[in-house]
């Protein structure tokens, strides 16, 4: 229909300032995994690096493999970030073709230094050829990412977490340099095929339904980001990351993410007091808020997280903050 193209065709263009992209931005009827699989199926002919501090980039190394891409595993200490100078070592062999790299470990509460790695893989001997794929899936929108000027090939994220939207709906930039690639890369399966992908948004279309519901709401919350503006809605999120910070130290809890790591958009506390995170949160719930248990097996009850993403404010946390002390002076 062609409002449906009308629809898209709005979209588009405030979806590659988001993304700080004059590329394009792929629209998929998926949550942001549909994507991980997408990335590693359209540019991996050779080895992938998979970078892994994390429930969520470990689950991507995962994916890397059950989609038969060769790989190597970069892996430090779950609360540690991933290094410039880790990424060069293990490229100066010249054997991938691929990273892959978390830009906000939501299950660590740690933010990587992308810019930062994103050089030093274009310093690596075939540095030109390697393809950047960048999970941005609690970043793009609350943490400040230059798909352009840092160089990447893919940037995906969900419309469910800082873009504050309902599930349903994933996103992902793509450079010229990976599609050409993509044109090179046998088996890119159907759903997820860029090239398809990028001939339909070309006329405004998506190959397969598209999911309109979701994309009437992401017109409106993108004109929403607009109006607030991106540098101050990044500025309202490093503020209320600082916010919880000194709260949370304040209670005598120590961060579980590395310091001058932590990211913009979810604080992970060690939860080294034993606080029991289901009671707090049945009280929470009572009062109309939630925090999150630590992520997975290995995280849960030794840590847990809160969020301050998306459309929330400052006022929000204190709210929270209010509640969770009263909670723990019974
Ligand atoms: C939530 C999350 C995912 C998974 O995204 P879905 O939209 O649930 O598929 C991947 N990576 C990170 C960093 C996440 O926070």
């Amino acid at each position: 229909m062609p409002e449906s193209a009308e629809l898209i065709g709005r979209i588009n263009p405030k979806l590659r300032q988001v993304f700080m992209t004059e590329s394009r931005v792929l629209i998929s009827a998926s949550s942001g995994t549909g994507f991980w699989e997408g990335a590693v199926r359209n540019t991996i002919n050779r080895k992938a690096l998979n970078c892994v501090n994390g429930a969520f980039s470990d689950r991507w190394r995962e994916v890397t493999e059950l989609n038969g891409k060769a790989n190597e595993v970069l892996e430090v200490e779950w609360g540690q970030p991933i290094l410039p100078e880790m990424v060069a070592e293990r490229l100066a062999t010249g054997e991938f073709d691929a990273i892959t790299i978390v830009h906000n470990e939501t299950s660590t509460g740690v933010l990587n230094p992308v810019a930062e790695i994103a050089q030093a893989v274009r310093s690596a001997p075939n540095g030109d050829e390697i393809m950047i794929l960048v999970d941005a899936v609690s970043g793009i929108a609350g943490v400040k990412l230059e798909f352009d000027a840092w160089d990447l090939d893919v940037a995906l994220t969900s419309s469910q977490k800082a873009f504050a939207l309902p599930p349903g709906l994933a996103f992902a930039a793509v450079s010229d340099r990976a599609m050409e690639k993509a044109k090179t890369v046998p088996n890119r399966g159907y759903y997820f095929d860029f090239i398809t992908l990028d001939k339909s948004l070309q006329k405004n279309q998506t190959p397969a339904t598209p999911a309109l519901s979701l994309l009437f709401a992401l017109d409106v919350q993108l004109d929403a980001f607009l109006a607030e503006g991106l540098e101050n809605r990044f500025a309202r999120h490093l503020a209320m990351r600082d916010r919880t910070i000194q709260w949370a130290k304040e209670q005598g809890w120590p961060m579980f993410a590395a310091p001058g790591y932590e990211s913009p958009t979810v604080t992970c506390i060690d939860n080294q007091s034993g606080i029991d995170i289901s009671a707090l949160n049945k009280y929470l719930r009572e009062k109309g808020m939630i925090i999150s248990n630590g992520y997975g097996s290995r995280l849960k009850n030794k840590t847990f997280r809160i969020a301050h993403m998306g459309d929330l404010q400052m006022s929000d946390m204190e709210e929270l903050f209010v509640a969770i002390e009263s909670y723990l002076q019974g």
